[in-house]
């Protein structure tokens, strides 16, 4: 006899499908029988581990018999010596994906509104989905956020609205100014989460000063990763910025030891390694450049970013084109599954990586 297990399982769950992950690397080079392609399909670090990260998980193995520290004590410390916050405004988790989801779990509830934009990060979607909420996707506008619209999509059911700044998949950045004022019309009832998952990626003159914000704001929670400019994607390691009392609620429902020992050492590692953090800026800057450069010289059109990846918008289906691409050992990210079939997103990799994506593009789109 067979079980319907899915309508066993919670309302909204049968309309989620499986996050898809592009296929592990070395299965891909199986199938098409080549070896040494460039992954740029998920914004990760391509200078790979620091030094002084890898050096805390060494000295850390010997412990991991134990369970880690459940506060995350040295860590919020130096994140909040760091942020000039103090550790009760902190939370950590297994990413910060999972902090999103912890958000939601906390506070929303069947039926409840969600605001965000189109063409953005795909877990709200996916949590709003799961949390039986009412999802109100707001129409992007140039591929960012249109924030009047946001603004005016906020009624008396609102529970949240998700801000991704800069945005991803598009790389759109809102500006300090605009993004402020949009905080100042959103009732105090309402959540905001402000994802800064690239922030240090941003041009310090126009990042924006978020978590000073947080004593006008008191709803708003600020996101951030350790898992793209630090490098550390695979641990798994994020944290939210918030009112203590607010960070408080969440703690009630958080698994107590939700963030591993080597993500912890490795974390406040990293968060010390200024000159990592620093040279993965200016290479990032440098090859945007080189992307923006080659994309400009061939009549490409692409949305300028903010963040580690840069998005080309081609003026027909890009699924052929992603297809020749990785024919040619170069992996980047196709957007259909964001309402962008005609978009592929590609993280910016090392200047050689980079380089042979450039002459596969050119070849594949002659
Ligand atoms: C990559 C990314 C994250 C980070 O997720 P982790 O779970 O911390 O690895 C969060 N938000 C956005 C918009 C991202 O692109």
């Amino acid at each position: 006899m067979s079980i319907d297990f899915l309508a066993l399982a919670n309302a909204g769950v049968d309309k989620l499908h499986p996050y898809q992950p592009g296929k592990p690397v070395a299965e891909l080079e199986r199938e098409l029988g080549i070896s040494n392609s460039v992954k740029l399909a998920s914004n990760e670090n391509p200078l790979g581990l620091g030094a002084k990260a890898k050096a805390a998980i060494e000295r850390a193995l010997p412990e991991l018999a134990r369970y880690p520290d459940a506060n995350g004590f040295a860590l919020k410390a130096a994140l909040a010596n760091k942020l000039a916050v103090s550790s009760e405004q902190l939370i950590l988790g297994n990413g910060s994906n999972e902090l999103i989801d912890l958000v939601y779990h906390t506070f929303v509830s069947a039926g409840e509104e969600i605001v965000y934009s189109q063409y953005t990060f795909i877990v709200y979607a996916l949590a709003t989905q799961s949390h039986g909420a009412t999802a109100i996707e707001v129409p992007a506008k140039d591929f960012g956020h249109d924030l009047d619209a946001m603004a005016a999509a906020i009624t008396e059911r609102t529970k949240l609205v998700c801000i991704t700044n800069p945005n991803n998949p598009t790389g759109t950045f809102i500006s300090k100014a605009n993004l402020q004022a949009f905080l100042a019309k959103v009732p105090k009832q309402v959540l905001v989460i402000l994802d800064e998952a690239y922030t240090e990626y941003v041009l310090p003159e126009e990042r924006h000063p978020s978590i000073d914000w947080l004593s006008d704001y008191p709803n708003v929670i600020v996101s951030r990763t350790f898992s793209k400019a630090y490098g550390l994607a695979g641990l798994r390691v994020g944290y939210m910025v918030a009112h203590p009392e607010l960070i408080g609620v969440l703690n009630r429902v958080r698994e107590p030891f939700n963030c591993n020992s080597l993500a912890l050492v490795a974390a406040e590692a990293a968060l010390s390694d200024e000159a990592y953090l620093e040279e993965a800026v200016s290479l990032n800057r440098r090859e945007m450049q080189r992307y923006q450069a080659f994309f400009e010289e061939q009549g490409l059109r692409y949305v300028p970013s903010q963040a580690n990846f840069i998005t080309l918008a081609l003026e027909r289906d890009a699924a052929p084109v992603y297809d020749a691409l990785l024919r040619e050992g170069v992996i980047v990210r196709p957007l259909a599954g964001y309402g962008l079939p005609t978009c592929l997103r590609i993280s910016i990799g090392l200047e050689h990586e980079n380089q042979r994506c450039m002459a596969a593009l050119a070849k594949v789109l002659a």
